[in-house]
């Protein structure tokens, strides 16, 4: 049995499941063990400890709360520390859905060995505020001191889409837009040190440079020309912060969407990969003891496919970016600082 599957049948679970796809158990993530337990009436035991469903599975919150603890919110709902009113419906539906990125992101964190303290344990601690803005009190993506901010309206399709094209971005998604807050939240843990921080402004720049000015100068002018060649999207050209963040928000896409192919058994044929004669790709769950070239060469060629995939069914391309030599560079300083952390 692999963690993300059914206990009783062993079919796959997916990470929005309430009840197995195939024998219809009813499922919880237990976050400790990354795994999901079959829940025997409203609880499950679980090396001597007792779990039930979060207080919020009507809201389709899959995951298991300790019930020896105050709080019958699962883990990933403590760190919530704002949300919508109880008596907006329409809002609550909004936040439903965010959370399930949500939990998409902090399962992630979990998997690649990354530190989470929450803002009820520490202050600057992470937290989120899930709150839909108006157009009298909107509300503005972003990171302050551990707290990441979400529009909930964001997760409409329509309005997200609406300010992707606007914006001209490539790809706008609410699991996109959780990646790369949590980049903003890691830089100031994992970059820890004169060195870290010395190493970090060469290759991103210099962070103390003015912000208001760098938003100024970029929704007037755009980015700079030949962007592509340095930057992995336009918005990362904006401020080292931003790139830092943009940069990371890519670690987690890699690796994530790599992880998923390896659990799903993906390989790819050498002699069908065109151009690549040398070796089979075969995807790995963990590259936390592999060099970056080795993931950034599986994924140039796994992404490669994906991008084939979606356009025979008439979508865009799933990776819709292009790694360029200083680009890789940043990557792979994302991935000394996650992994040296993940590891000590
Ligand atoms: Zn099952
Ligand atoms: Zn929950």
């Amino acid at each position: 049995m692999t963690p993300q599957s059914c206990e009783r049948c062993a079919s796959t679970v997916f990470a929005e499941s309430l009840q197995c796809p195939v024998c219809s158990a009813p499922v919880g993530f237990h976050p400790p063990t990354l795994s999901f337990r079959v829940l025997d009436g409203e609880t499950v035991e679980i090396d001597g400890r007792t779990w039930a469903a979060c207080s919020n599975r009507d809201w389709r919150c899959n995951w298991l709360a300790p019930r020896d603890e105050p709080s019958a919110q699962c883990f990933s709902c403590r760190l919530t520390r704002r949300r919508p009113p109880s008596d907006e419906t329409a809002d609550l539906e909004r936040l439903a859905d965010a959370a399930v990125d949500k939990r998409r992101l902090l399962m992630q964190l979990r998997y690649l060995g990354l530190p989470i303290t929450p803002y009820y344990e520490r202050e600057g601690g992470l937290a989120f505020d899930l709150l839909a803005g108006t157009p009298s009190e909107p509300v503005m993506i972003g990171h302050a001191n551990g707290v990441i901010t979400i529009d909930l309206n964001e997760t409409l399709d329509d309005r997200r889409e609406g300010v992707r094209v606007r914006l001209g971005e490539a790809y706008r998604t609410m699991l996109g837009h959780f990646r790369h807050e949590i980049g903003h939240y890691y830089q100031g843990i994992l970059v820890d040190s004169d060195a870290a921080w010395a190493e970090c402004r060469a290759l991103f720049g210099d962070e103390r440079a003015s912000y208001q000015d760098a938003i100024d100068r970029h929704y007037r002018f755009g980015a700079p020309e030949g962007w592509a060649d340095s930057f992995i999207s336009e918005y990362a050209t904006m401020h080292p912060w931003e790139d830092f963040a943009e940069c990371f928000a890519h670690y987690l896409h890699i690796t994530a969407t790599l992880a998923t192919a390896a659990r799903g058994g993906v390989t790819l044929d050498a002699e069908r990969v065109s151009g690549h004669s040398d070796a089979s790709v075969v995807p790995l769950e963990d590259y936390s003891a592999q060099p970056i070239d080795r993931m950034l060469d599986d994924w140039h060629w796994l992404s490669l496919l994906f991008n084939r995939v979606n356009r025979t069914m008439g979508k865009d391309d799933l990776y819709p970016f292009r790694i360029s030599a200083p680009v890789a560079e940043k990557l792979a300083y994302v991935h000394r600082i996650v992994t040296r952390v993940a590891g000590s």
